[in-house]
């Protein structure tokens, strides 16, 4: 089987920038596990609260549920700085506001990687994505260009910063890079986990059993194409 490329190492910061609580610990925080267990900084920031993601919770009360459980699963894989942008869960408008946002974040944190989510039509043949993510993660690639033009939004708090040099897509259906995460596996679980309300209002498995098969899973799909390691794929743009 074609092996992906392994993931750049030489850097420091990355900021991953996505729509919803929940977006990056199906499979991604393996992988920020295992780079900020290399001394590496990441930082979170998030579109919504996921106010939207629980049927038998009204949003006002799904709201802040969602933001602890998003913090918990970020300190367990060595995130601490986790950014709400409080755009409308479910009906995000990609546009000028959105890449606005995610440019005075990208100018705040200086990321030489940012990553995000899948945004294209599907999941891979005909698993519709969301709109959310579609939104988000296409103004997340425009404002990694946007961040080093000072002419564009010039009156964000922050400096121009042109030094984004890749952005990395989790759960893209076409991948082109992957890390081992065999160091970052374990908490990536505990890291889903950490949205119990959420995956109990999803399923009648324990937290810990979804999170662990879920997670597992999908870095054993890619260890067929990554030496026979427990990966997680990215589609990697450089810039
Ligand atoms: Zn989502």
């Amino acid at each position: 089987m074609e092996q992906l490329e392994p993931m750049p190492g030489d850097w420091r910061r990355a900021l991953a920038v996505v729509a919803h609580p929940d977006d990056l610990e199906y499979g991604c925080a393996a992988a920020v596990a295992t780079w900020t267990g290399e001394g590496r900084e990441v930082s979170y920031l998030v579109a919504t609260r996921g106010e939207a993601g629980i049927d038998t919770l009204p949003p006002a009360e799904a709201a802040p549920l969602r933001e602890r459980e998003e913090r918990a699963g970020a300190a367990v894989v060595g995130v601490t700085s986790v950014e709400f942008l409080d755009h409308a869960d479910g009906v995000i408008e990609y546009g000028v506001a959105l890449r606005r946002d995610i440019t005075a974040a990208i100018r705040r944190h200086r990321p030489e990687l940012l990553i995000t989510l899948n945004f294209a039509d599907t999941w891979g043949g005909t698993a519709w994505n969301t709109p959310d993510h579609r939104a988000v993660g296409r103004a997340a690639l425009d404002a990694a260009g946007d961040a080093g033009n000072r002419w564009i939004f010039p009156d964000t708090e922050a400096e121009p910063w042109d030094g984004v040099r890749w952005v990395a897509v989790a759960g893209d259906d076409d991948p082109t890079h992957a890390v081992d995460v065999t160091a970052g596996l374990e908490a990536g679980v505990r890291s889903l986990a950490e949205h119990r309300a959420y995956i109990e209002a999803l399923t009648d498995q324990p937290p810990q059993d979804y999170a662990r098969s879920l997670v597992e899973g999908f870095a054993a799909e890619t260890a067929g194409r990554f030496g026979g390691r427990p990966a997680i794929p990215f589609r990697l743009f450089s810039r």
